[in-house]
């Protein structure tokens, strides 16, 4: 069996696709990827996407979108694409479980957390260091943590994790902070946070214990290193595009976010690509929503102009 369409990802981009393609009878099939729902399952409150005028949970926006997209006819399934074929037609999608054909492929596979690179943060990986407030915050009911960053992501994470450790420490590399405004002036007068300006954490210790303790900071001007004590670090500084698997066939920038040329179109004719796996500037839910109807509408166009 051929598919019309196969989605590779979950989250905004992949389920407004998922929305519109169902209702242009493509019955398309979501690969919901290694992070179902994307980065707005990972999050708390989201208030910025209109038509809430009290926010709606992240996880919840997301399960709305996947139900709205089920009900015409999109079929999710909980695997992920380890390699693709477009090279000839009918493409081919291999995922962990299975291998599918499809005459076109909609990529909104997102993008994923960044971390520092040290070994340390490596082996203390979900022993007091993580990526996910929302998810790990719980766990750091009344201690110390500090929150690496300086965008919103880092912000967000600050405030969230204010309701359950007793104080949050930003370790910010620049003296200026990246977010928003609103964000910012939020964090700034919770008496919870603290900003260390012009610092960078250059070391987590102690691996050898298998518990975070302290970090070892260093301050970019002044060069001075300090140790903190802290009991938790959450690693807030941005993220990588899912675009390993595309390697040689999907075009992609220097920094492998996918290239798109015209609309939602990629190098290869039948490819389409929404969301943060191609964009660099606004990275959005909205934008990402947006970008997922656009791909969706020029996916029924390709399809219709080969009849
Ligand atoms: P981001 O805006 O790219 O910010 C990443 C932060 O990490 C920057 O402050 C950056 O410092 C710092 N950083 C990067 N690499 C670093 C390193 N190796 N060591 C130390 N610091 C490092 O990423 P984000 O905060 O994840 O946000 C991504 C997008 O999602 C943004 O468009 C944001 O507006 C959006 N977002 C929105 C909301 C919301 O509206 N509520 C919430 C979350 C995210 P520099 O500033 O020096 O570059």
């Amino acid at each position: 069996m051929t598919r019309k369409l196969i989605i590779l990802g979950s989250g905004c981009a992949g389920s407004t696709a998922a929305i519109y393609a169902g209702r242009a009878e493509l019955a398309p099939l979501v690969l919901e990827g290694h992070e179902p729902g994307g980065q707005l399952s990972l999050t708390t409150m989201v208030e910025n996407f209109p038509g809430f005028p009290e926010g709606i949970m992240g996880p919840e926006l997301v399960e709305n979108m996947k139900k709205q997209a089920e009900r015409f006819g999109a079929e999710y399934k909980m695997e992920r694409a380890v390699r693709i074929d477009v090279s000839k037609r009918p493409f081919v999608v291999e995922t962990d479980l299975e291998e599918y054909k499809t005459e076109t492929i909609i990529v909104a596979s997102g993008a994923s957390a960044r971390f520092l690179g040290l070994e340390s943060e490596r082996k203390l990986l979900g022993h007091g260091v993580s990526t996910c407030a929302t998810c790990d915050g719980y766990f750091f009911r009344g201690l110390n943590v500090v929150v690496v960053g300086g965008g919103d992501t880092a912000m967000e994470d600050s405030l969230f994790l204010t309701k359950h450790a007793e104080k949050v420490r930003i370790i910010h590399r620049r003296d200026e902070l990246r977010a928003s405004k609103i964000m910012v002036a939020r964090v700034l007068k919770n008496p919870k946070v603290e900003v260390i300006w012009d610092t960078v954490v250059t070391d987590i210790l102690d691996p050898e214990k298998g518990v975070v303790e302290a970090v070892r900071l260093k301050n970019v001007k002044s060069g001075e290193e300090t140790l903190l004590e802290t009991d938790g670090v959450f690693v807030a500084i941005g993220h990588k595009p899912n675009t390993e698997i595309f390697e040689g066939t999907i075009e992609r920038t220097d920094n492998g976010y996918v290239l798109l040329e015209e609309g939602s179109r990629t190098n290869v004719e039948g490819v389409f690509a929404a969301g943060d796996v191609h964009d660099q500037e606004y990275r959005q839910a909205i934008t990402a929503a947006g970008a997922g109807c656009r791909a969706a509408l020029d996916c029924e166009r390709y399809l219709q102009s080969l009849e």
